[in-house]
């Protein structure tokens, strides 16, 4: 589709609804992909990127950074403990804070670095066993204990289960973030972006959609 087309699709999803136009982020999210196409993507003007793994970003956004000002990278996926000082050097937000344990090392690490990326809490919306992210009943325990370490809370982001429809998932994390007094909604990916941006997604993250299938590694 390439971006373009989803930026097209997103302002048209905003104006069906009458949200304001612009108001939904568009994270390109670029793991994986081959350098050749994040380079494209940030040529035709794109400045916002999603990364899976501290690693992989770490090895590749540092140096993109300065040819290309303004750029913002954010993590989407799981993080260990032990790379959130690395983290801290690679992204400006975090949308996977999904435990105390990393709750503390983040607010530790802010101390001693002086700020903090924006956070996003993941909330598991299906309570899959499997699946990162707060239990669904824990969430509202959870965001305030983040509040309690003065941790920037922006938002919720959630992964919907597999076999469900996203939009009850969508609709319930607007739910949670509501009554929670929180304004970010990271949802939605490359095959239900619309759904989100119809349920007041801040964030959606669409990889495949704009650079292609992922080769896988
Ligand atoms: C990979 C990934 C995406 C993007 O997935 P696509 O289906 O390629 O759009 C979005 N969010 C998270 C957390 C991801 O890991």
């Amino acid at each position: 589709m390439g971006l373009t087309e989803i930026q097209q699709r997103i302002t048209a999803e905003e104006a069906r609804v009458g949200r304001t136009l612009g108001s939904t982020r568009l994270i390109a999210v670029s793991k994986v992909q081959p350098l050749d196409r994040v380079v494209a993507v940030l040529d035709q003007g794109h400045r916002l990127f999603g990364e899976n793994r501290v690693q992989e970003a770490a090895g590749k956004w540092p140096e993109l950074r300065e040819t290309y000002a303004g750029t913002e990278v954010h993590l989407l996926g799981p993080l260990q403990t032990n790379k959130v000082a690395q983290a801290f050097e690679v992204f400006d937000a975090i949308h996977a804070l999904d435990r105390d344990k990393l709750a503390r090392k983040i607010a530790d690490q802010a101390q001693s670095s002086g700020f903090c990326p924006k956070l996003f809490v993941q909330i598991n919306t299906g309570d899959e066993p499997q699946k990162a992210g707060v239990a669904l009943g824990d969430t509202d325990s959870f965001v305030a204990n983040c509040r309690a370490m003065d941790l920037p809370v922006e938002g919720l982001m959630c992964i919907p289960p597999v076999d469900e429809a996203p939009s009850l998932h969508f609709a319930l994390l607007r739910k949670l973030a509501e009554r929670n007094g929180l304004t970010g909604l990271s949802m939605g990916m490359s095959g239900d972006f619309e759904e989100a941006v119809a349920l007041g997604a801040t964030h959606v993250r669409v990889g495949s959609a704009i650079f292609g299938a992922r080769v896988s590694p």
